[in-house]
């Protein structure tokens, strides 16, 4: 009876143990799911995508911030890829392309005007902010003597490949206009350039002369002391020389420098660096007629490009 009374604490004592021993393994494997379950609920696409969802392909993850819930992830991905990535996807994609689209945003952008449009509108507005002068809103510009072309067309050729050249070369683009028949005063021109988020402003244009043999290129910049932009003289200088020199360069035109003038309305109501680019005289027949040859406009094209790199160097 004694032993058997003595045994019962001992009995006792191994029970607990091996009572409690079961519960604690129990407890770990249930622990254990339980941080399974928080790490694939927890973890967000968006936060921990290569360490959470190691199996998806990189170009997939873009995707999956749009997408909540990750069992989705592989229905969800293959319609939205097709319709959203071929451009420009508004959600970064991973490494290559985000950093493609860093170097895009680091980039510079510039509006361009192609000067003029079908019709003139001579109605007035104050050639700058306060002034009491005016000139009238838009001209039709000038014309080609001897191919009859008007300004407002070859300045909108030059443009669009303008355009298109600074793209190639990694800047972004503002036009002003992408067509002829547009009504656009030059203050106008100036104000959306303005709000357009644009560095600097490159207005295309050709000249004209009554003397017919006045031929070269130049450009043209508001003085130090414009009333108006005189803080945008020593930028809108810097970016006309180096545009002029450089389409010279290119075109092996006269070069005619860059010229001051404080008159011209949609230089006085900016307020970035601006450049007028006169580039040749529609009044000269060599001029004209090179002007109008894909391989000259080619030379001016690259020659305004190299200009604007040069600013930037
Ligand atoms: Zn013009």
């Amino acid at each position: 009876m004694k032993t058997i009374i003595h045994r019962i604490p001992v009995m006792l004592t191994l029970s607990l143990i091996l009572l409690f021993s079961l519960t604690s393994c129990s407890k770990e494997e249930n622990s254990d799911t339980m941080i399974e379950t928080i790490t694939t609920k927890v973890v967000s696409p968006t936060e921990q995508p290569s360490t959470a969802l190691p199996i998806v392909a990189p170009v997939v993850h873009s995707k999956i911030t749009s997408t909540p819930i990750p069992t989705k992830i592989p229905t969800v991905v293959p319609t939205a890829v097709p319709t959203e990535t071929p451009t420009k996807s508004p959600i970064a994609p991973p490494k290559a392309d985000t950093a493609a689209q860093d170097d895009v945003s680091e980039n510079h952008m510039i509006a361009i005007d192609a000067g003029h449009q079908t019709k003139g509108n001579n109605e007035k507005e104050p050639i700058g902010p306060g002034a009491t002068t005016t000139k009238p809103k838009v001209s039709s510009g000038t014309k080609g003597t001897t191919t009859g072309v008007p300004e407002y067309k070859l300045n909108l050729v030059i443009a669009l490949k303008v355009k298109k050249e600074l793209i190639h070369r990694g800047y972004e683009v503002y036009m002003l206009r992408e067509k002829n028949d547009v009504n656009l005063s030059n203050r106008e021109r100036a104000e959306m350039a303005n709000e357009s988020g644009a560095d600097l402003f490159i207005r295309i244009h050709a000249d004209g002369s009554e003397n017919s043999s006045v031929n070269g290129t130049s450009t043209l910049y508001p003085s130090k002391n414009n009333p108006y932009v005189s803080e945008l003289s020593h930028g809108s200088y810097t970016l006309s020389k180096a545009i002029v020199d450089a389409m010279c360069e290119r075109t092996g035109a006269k070069n005619r420098g860059a010229i001051a003038r404080d008159d011209m309305s949609g230089i006085n109501w900016c307020n970035i660096p601006v450049s007028i680019i006169e580039m040749g005289y529609m009044s000269n027949k060599k001029e004209d007629k090179l002007m109008q040859t894909a391989e000259y406009q080619d030379k001016i094209v690259q020659g305004i490009c190299d200009g604007i790199d040069d600013y930037y160097n």
